[in-house]
């Protein structure tokens, strides 16, 4: 199978149901780039997470008005990502539910229209590429990785309502209209994660420390370094539930202890290898270049299907792992002080015969499918000629047949938006 038939299949991930999980919990799939689940009590509903936009939520609330017309008593926020936290204010109406996340809310928040000293203009760019906005679907954007690739994106970021109610302690019995439910700090793809576990129905609503994919321990959209350790840390947490159902905040729920238990013993071994290896290579005084190049998932591991890269990606997993916790500097000395990229690129084009016997090269690379190494050329040719036409056409053609070789579907994303801005 190529690369993009296996993204294509990944698709299958989020086609979009209702799918109950007991007679009184519902996971809505497949409506928005995350889940939203519907635990219907006395006399109310409880809604965990509520998309990226209002018209997500709207499709959402209406799929759930067909099993209840309850009013919605209580909202929580699994975490401060904007797509678990944008829909909030079509689900309340005029019910005025509590609003629950944790005391850590907004830990993580990603800060594109916050006026935090952030380089916000920086990271909206980088957002639109990552998840391919602007993309033709179903030809260029398959899918998100972590959610479909046809999400409505009418008021993206435009529902947010903030929490009337702050958890503050590591773990929190609630009983909301006669459904027992334990709040519970667990920090791993953000810090400020607070999963749900429902005791009756064996239930773990565990956000986004779990979801059908490597798991994204960088984003490309950029992000502040993510605990690695925290987060398997949060993997045990969550095994030490004995859970029937995984309810995840993407991909659909994994159904069935067994299963439950495969899945994050898997995702926490997954975690805890690479940071292993990266520890073990950076003792040996090796980089992030280089370990990024050589470091995999063991065989017992690799061929498994939650831990495919269609989201996140081990090499980006292992670079964020060396600038997390060393940061930038790989600890060569050559680095300290590196020529400029225009006085690099000067002084190897030159030693290569000049411009027209690089861009000869490229264009051969390109023509027998060596697009990384054409890439590396072109960005040393437009270093000193930025607005040369040939190079950046030719740059183009290869980020959109690098897009094709890629199962990671923000990679794929990213590459297209930049091919297109170009
Ligand atoms: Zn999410």
């Amino acid at each position: 199978m190529t690369p993009l038939e296996r993204l294509k299949n990944h698709s299958n991930e989020f086609r979009k149901e209702v799918i109950p999980l007991a007679p009184n919990v519902y996971c809505a799939v497949g409506f928005a780039a995350s889940n939203v689940y519907m635990i219907v009590a006395d006399q109310g509903i409880i809604i965990v997470d509520t998309t990226e936009s209002t018209k997500a939520a709207e499709n959402v609330f209406a799929a759930f008005r067909e099993i209840t017309s309850l009013p919605v008593r209580t909202i929580i926020y699994t975490h401060s990502h904007r797509d678990h936290i944008s829909g909030a204010r079509v689900f309340a109406g005029e019910d005025d539910p509590e609003i629950i996340a944790s005391h850590r809310f907004s830990s993580d928040l990603v800060a594109v229209d916050s006026d935090k000293p952030l380089p916000n203009k920086a990271l909206a760019a980088r957002t639109k590429r990552q998840f391919g906005i602007g993309l033709s679907f179903p030809d260029e954007r398959i899918n998100l990785g972590c959610g479909p690739g046809d999400r409505p994106l009418e008021g993206l970021g435009a529902g947010f309502v903030p929490p009337t109610t702050q958890i503050t302690e590591e773990r929190v019995k609630r009983e909301i209209g006669g459904i027992a439910l334990e709040l519970v700090h667990a920090p791993g793809e953000t810090p400020d994660h607070l999963v749900v576990w429902d005791h009756e129905n064996r239930i773990l609503i565990c956000g986004d420390n779990y979801y059908k994919s490597f798991p994204n321990l960088y984003a490309i959209r950029g992000t502040r370094y993510r605990d690695f350790d925290a987060w398997a840390d949060s993997l045990d947490l969550l095994l030490a539930f004995n859970a029937d159902t995984l309810a995840p905040g993407h991909s659909r729920p994994v159904v069935g202890a067994e299963n439950v238990r495969t899945v994050l013993t898997d995702y926490r071994d997954a975690i805890r290898h690479v940071v292993a290896e990266t520890v073990a290579g950076l003792d040996r005084g090796e980089g992030a270049d280089e370990l990024a190049d050589k470091i995999g998932l063991p065989a017992s591991l690799a061929e498994k299907p939650h831990l495919q890269e269609f989201y996140g990606k081990i090499a980006w997993a292992v670079r964020a792992y060396c600038s997390g916790t060393l940061g930038w500097f790989d600890g060569n000395p050559t680095n300290l002080d590196r020529l400029s990229p225009r006085q690099e690129a000067e002084k190897i084009i030159a030693l290569a015969g000049g411009e027209a016997a690089v861009f000869d090269t490229a264009l051969t690379a390109h023509r027998t499918g060596d697009h990384q190494w054409s890439l590396e050329l072109l960005d040393r040719l437009l270093a000193v000629d930025s607005e040369n036409t040939q190079y950046r056409l030719l740059k183009a053609a290869c980020l959109r047949a690098r897009a094709d070789e890629e199962i990671n579907a923000t990679a794929r994303n990213y590459y297209l938006v930049a091919a297109a801005e170009i």
